[in-house]
């Protein structure tokens, strides 16, 4: 719209935010709750309880399924993907670690795995969080090297150089670009034609739909243009 020119692609990097940090928040708790089983060990779950453990466990595991393919799509589908992953793994520890506890007696089992979960998961959540703070703060997209593009354009026929570069994501999907490029003089013809092959380089290499270009030609005189 015109009020949003850029939508709303913005707000499932937000999502994406909230998601993460309820995840961590999630994981505070998790880890509270281990460290309390470690010292004070319980049976962490009565034989009664099992069948609803278990419908618990394969409703999470469908979900996660069907959501696996999906995740790889969006950054906010990826940190649910990861929030019901937990929730299936920590259903798992439950289940197996009430059988282990009951037949065996040895109650530290429960909070061990519990732990284990939390520095998995706490290293795919920062990853996830450092890739949506990265992008909120207009950072260059983590695979595009500046260097190796501004080189890439300047190899180019009629550029002279590229300055001023800036490339930042709107989401995973979305990128853009702005930078001012130093042309030797050329007719107004030449000089679309050149923007031309700079967007189809920009696009074809980089994954970058929206650039803006500043041309400029300081050498040229009005009657060569
Ligand atoms: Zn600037
Ligand atoms: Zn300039």
């Amino acid at each position: 719209s015109s009020r949003n020119t850029y939508g709303f692609k913005r707000a499932e990097i937000i999502a994406a935010l909230i998601n993460s940090i309820l995840l961590f928040i999630t994981l505070t708790y998790i880890f509270y709750e281990a460290v309390q089983r470690l010292f004070h060990p319980q049976e962490v779950i009565s034989i009664i309880m099992l069948p609803v453990a278990i419908v618990g466990l394969l409703g999470n595991f469908f979900s996660a399924a069907i959501l696996f393919r999906e995740s790889q799509k969006s950054i906010n589908l990826k940190s649910t993907f990861l929030h019901i992953v937990i929730d299936t793994i920590s259903s798992v520890i439950v289940i197996a670690g009430g059988l282990i506890i009951r037949y065996t007696g040895w109650y530290y089992i429960d909070p061990i795995l519990s732990l284990i979960v939390i520095i998995f998961v706490l290293k795919e959540g920062f990853a996830i969080f450092r890739e949506v703070v990265h992008i909120l703060m207009q950072g260059t997209p983590t695979d595009i090297d500046l260097a190796q593009i501004k080189s890439r354009l300047e190899s180019l026929p009629g550029v002279v150089n590229i300055h001023h570069v800036h490339i930042w994501s709107l989401n995973e999907n979305e990128r853009f670009s702005e930078f001012h490029v130093l042309i030797n003089c050329q007719s107004l013809n030449d000089m679309d034609q050149l923007r031309d092959q700079i967007n189809r380089v920009l696009q074809d290499e980089y994954h970058i739909n929206h650039s803006t270009i500043q041309f400029e030609g300081k050498n040229c005189s009005f009657t060569n243009i």
